[in-house]
């Protein structure tokens, strides 16, 4: 009998621009049974992306329902646009026994955390406010505008680093996605976390027992 590793939701939440999304994919495609909560929002997809992979892509009507149908474990206004966590993505993972990771906003991290208590919190910093600008320049699809919000939704993110559990800087990548894996891993460990500990530890002790009785 092997020890269970525990049904875990990861929240991973950052400034946009911090590289989050990509930590969380790293983080889905390096470990098997590690599976992305994939959102619900109401943002056109930007060149590249695919409708069920990255996001599910919903007119106004559709996210409307899904909060009357109570379907989504939170949501919130990010930028101008609605995104939420299909609270389905979750309870799936969970009852797989299965780490789910939520590349979410602040705002939903919050939710998240009231709905899901011993949810795994971790912040992902840039490494400065000079290569977070960069980084937002950087990217083809920013307008100046959108640049702009996004800036200033960063300085209010900012402030809520300290609800979280972690902190992990995103200087190098590689070293990031370290940090975090060995977060996650050492999660996994924790015995309060471990349902089936107690059964576990009786099977080895019974076991123990017999070998005992049976010994000369
Ligand atoms: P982007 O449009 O760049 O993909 O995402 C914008 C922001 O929305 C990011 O901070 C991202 O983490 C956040 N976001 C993505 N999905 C969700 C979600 O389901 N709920 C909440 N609250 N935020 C989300």
């Amino acid at each position: 009998m092997t020890i269970q590793r525990p049904a875990l939701p990861v929240v991973l939440s950052a400034p946009s621009g911090a590289g989050k999304t990509t930590l969380a994919r790293m983080l889905v495609d390096r470990h098997d049974d590690v599976v992305f909560s994939i959102s619900a929002t109401t943002r056109p997809a930007r060149p590249g992306e695919t409708d069920g992979q990255d996001y599910h892509f919903v007119d106004d009507n559709t996210f409307d329902r899904m909060i009357e149908h109570n379907k989504l474990a939170e949501w919130a206004v990010v930028h101008g646009r609605r995104y939420g966590t299909p609270r389905q993505e979750i309870t799936d993972a969970i009852q797989q026994g299965r780490t789910v990771v939520l590349d979410i906003d602040v705002q939903g991290a919050r939710q998240v955390r009231k709905m899901f208590p011993d949810a795994l919190m971790v912040f992902v910093l840039p490494p400065s406010a000079r290569e977070l600008a960069r980084r937002l320049t950087g990217r083809a699809s920013e307008e100046d505008l959108e640049r702009r919000r996004r800036l200033d939704n960063a300085r209010n993110e900012l402030r809520a680093v300290s609800e979280f559990d972690y902190v992990v800087v995103n200087d190098d990548l590689e070293q990031a996605y370290t940090e975090i894996a060995s977060i996650v891993r050492a999660e996994w460990s924790r015995s309060d976390r471990l349902r089936d500990l107690d059964e576990h530890t009786r099977g080895m002790i019974a076991e123990l027992d017999e070998i005992i009785r049976q010994s000369p």
